[in-house]
């Protein structure tokens, strides 16, 4: 799924092709992928100006110039293809954006959906998302007390988005061996100098993850390099069996959390 950085990617390409355009047709070929019927989302949609766009933890959001918001969850499979239509990937299209003869197409949104929302129903959605781990006000120190107050496994919490917003499971193993912390580590047990050392994996691990563009596989327009360039730079997740780069110890694979969680044991502690 994608996380933080693949959405800020993406919020990023986007500003730069459709902000301040004009969507000129809307095309919904799953209807469930949409929260009102087709023609009642078309009609609040078409010839809407995108004013802004936005990214909250992994939701992305266009500020259309009638008020409304369109609020994307890619989900697990979600992703994102800008175009003409003669560059439009051989796949099965669930929502289509058209901006005169470009096309914004939105791929498997089996789980993900685009929901035409007011601001206070976005407001609403997005409540009880805890902060954004990359605000500037987002301190050490409101760090330090949110983990004060927490409990259970540090996967656990990484993966919580009440608690720190657009950290999945591939960023909560890298930022896990960044901060050379076991992931089945207790809260309770994590004194101030580790956490200190967590809060900067945070940080340095998903702006590393969003200058190379995420790991999404697809690119987003033809000739597009830059995204999924992260991919290859994953240091334990889904590296089961690999050597790891700093102790030689072999990455191994967990379930914790519920989650297939990768470490090394031989330099998490
Ligand atoms: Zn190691």
């Amino acid at each position: 799924m994608p996380e933080l950085p693949e959405m800020e990617h993406y919020k990023n390409m986007l500003i730069d092709r459709i902000k301040g355009a004009v969507i000129t047709d809307v095309q919904i070929n799953r209807p469930k992928s949409v929260n009102k019927p087709p023609e009642e989302f078309i009609h609040y949609v078409k010839q809407q100006q995108i004013i802004r766009i936005d990214r909250r933890a992994k939701y992305l959001l266009f500020y259309l110039d009638n008020g409304f918001i369109l609020l994307l969850h890619l989900m697990l499979g979600g992703w994102m293809y800008w175009g003409t239509n003669d560059d439009k990937p051989k796949r099965t299209i669930q929502v289509q954006l058209n901006f005169r003869d470009n096309h914004l197409y939105f791929i498997g949104l089996r789980l993900g959906y685009l929901h035409l929302l007011t601001i206070e129903e976005a407001n609403q959605v997005l409540s009880n998302l805890g902060p954004e781990p990359l605000s500037f006000n987002f301190t050490l120190n409101d760090f330090l007390e949110a983990l004060a107050n927490k409990g259970g496994k540090l996967k656990s919490a990484l993966i919580d988005q009440n608690f720190i917003s657009g950290i999945g499971n591939r960023y909560s193993d890298e930022i896990c061996y960044q901060a050379k912390l076991l992931p089945m580590r207790s809260i309770k047990a994590i004194n101030n100098k580790e956490a200190e050392m967590l809060y900067k994996a945070i940080q340095t691990q998903l702006k590393t993850a969003i200058e190379s563009g995420g790991y999404l596989k697809h690119p987003f327009y033809k000739q597009d390099v830059a995204t999924g360039s992260y991919e290859k730079e994953f240091r334990v997740h889904d590296r089961e069996g690999a050597t790891c780069e700093r102790c030689g110890a072999k990455i191994v694979l967990e379930r914790i959390a519920s989650r297939n969680t990768f470490y090394c044991p031989g330099c998490q502690t």
